[in-house]
């Protein structure tokens, strides 16, 4: 039997991952990717003047074997064990997260913590029946004030809705098994290794692999084993449609090259890991009326990612930290040294990506720190005393097009 030809839309983890697996089994690959430079996708690594910036913050973690089998297949030698470390800050004072019970009540003092307490009791009693939204789910397992606390205002910052419209299940498959029974066990009993790699719940897990060189090195070590193994890895490649030709039993899927030339690569298989809303319009024959109105409909939120340099002094030793404080917008604070040391290329230096969540076109406040940027100006959320070597505005909008929005 022949192998047939399949292309790939987008290098991005999903679509270099396929490209890999197919390649090994022995069957041709042609990968479309359409930014110019990096592969990665979301999961890229940006470099500035030896200085790294991962993107999105990303934890090498999974329930599946066979998925951590494979990074260590693609990068033998170069994935760190961190110890992972994140704190929320709220109200001016920095919390333990995951949340540390004892830690937090202290801090959020005698008076809020009976109100917390007094909530979850009322909440356990008597439950919002039928949970439709985040908000319903997560008050029922924490009680209100809790979930007002340290629930709302950053997950109202990532997915730019009220929490009333975001739906229960997704609330039940990203919060999947955490409760606050179990984040006081995870508190104070002593850690026991679940039998089951599949019981472990993500959110409280204390180490985690990662790249020394960011996440973007996971991705270039794929993309180099396409190559070897003789597939292409077309970056600048942007694809426009993609046709079934009846009569000959192939896709002609249409791309763009930087310069603008328009191309076409014939393949039996198609695998996209682009935007599906995209994907769905460039099809031939056209998808139904429905169906059209349906891709058309799904929206999808973006981000920006600011990254600063500056001079280390020793201001926090955090992985990450999620800003509740909702009279800022930035919602996560990313030092990219404690994720690995070789992120930053001079120890006399940190770097901090600051996340903003937007939708695309939002952004007249990157105007501003585009204007810093230029003038090399200290922004004023910056504390004075840290010293301010450089911004650098990374705009993120064109590919994050994977984070579909689930409505309640
Ligand atoms: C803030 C944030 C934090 C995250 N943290 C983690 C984490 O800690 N751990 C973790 O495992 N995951 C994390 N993720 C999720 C992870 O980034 C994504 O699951 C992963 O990047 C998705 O990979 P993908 O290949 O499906 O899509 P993407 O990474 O979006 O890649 C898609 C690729 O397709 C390309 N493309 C799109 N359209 C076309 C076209 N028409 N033609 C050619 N190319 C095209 C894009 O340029 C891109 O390179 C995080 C995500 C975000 C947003």
């Amino acid at each position: 039997m022949t192998k047939s030809k399949t292309v790939v839309i987008g290098a991005g983890p999903a679509g270099l991952t396929a490209a890999y697996l197919l390649c090994k089994a022995g069957w041709p690959v042609t990968v479309l990717e359409a930014d110019p430079q990096y592969v990665g996708g979301i999961s890229r690594t940006v470099a500035y003047k030896g200085f790294r910036f991962d993107i999105g913050g990303h934890r090498f973690f999974s329930k599946a074997k066979e998925v951590e089998d494979l990074w260590t297949e693609i990068l033998p030698a170069d994935m760190l064990e961190r110890p992972r470390s994140s704190r929320i800050f709220y109200n001016d004072k920095f919390y333990a997260y995951p949340l540390q019970p004892v830690q937090a009540l202290s801090q959020l003092g005698v008076v809020e913590s009976a109100r917390c307490v007094w909530s979850y009791g009322k909440a356990r009693l008597f439950p919002r029946p039928n949970p439709k939204s985040f908000e319903d789910w997560v008050s029922n397992e924490f009680g209100e004030r809790l979930f007002r606390i340290f629930f709302k205002t950053y997950t109202e910052k990532v997915w730019g809705m009220s929490c009333k419209e975001i739906s229960a299940d997704w609330a039940a498959q990203r919060i999947k098994g955490l409760s606050l029974s179990t984040v006081l066990r995870n508190a104070l009993l002593p850690k026991r290794q679940p039998k089951n790699r599949q019981d472990v719940i993500k959110t409280l897990v204390d180490t985690f692999r990662y790249p020394r060189k960011g996440p973007g090195m996971m991705w270039e070590a794929c993309a180099g084993r396409v190559r070897e193994m003789g597939g292409e890895v077309l970056l600048g490649a942007m694809a426009v449609d993609c046709s079934y030709l009846r009569a000959e039993g192939e896709w002609a899927v249409g791309y763009r090259s930087a310069d603008g030339v328009r191309h076409t690569v014939r393949a039996e298989h198609v695998i996209s890991s682009g935007p599906l809303g995209r994907l769905v319009q460039g099809l031939q024959p056209p998808v139904s009326a429905g169906a059209l109105r349906a891709a058309a409909a799904l929206k999808y939120r973006d981000f920006v990612t600011v990254a600063l340099i500056l001079k280390e002094r020793g201001q926090f030793s955090d992985n990450w930290i999620y800003v509740h404080d909702p009279n800022v917008k930035v919602g996560r604070i990313q030092n990219y040294k404690s994720w690995s040391p070789e992120m930053v290329p001079d120890p006399a230096y940190s770097c901090y990506g600051l996340e903003y969540f937007c939708f695309e076109g939002d952004g007249r406040e990157f105007d501003t720190l585009r204007a810093h940027q230029r003038k090399r100006r200290r922004p004023g959320y910056l504390r004075t005393g840290a010293s301010l070597h450089h911004i650098k505005v990374f705009e993120i909008a064109s590919v994050s097009k994977n984070n579909p929005i689930w409505r309640e």
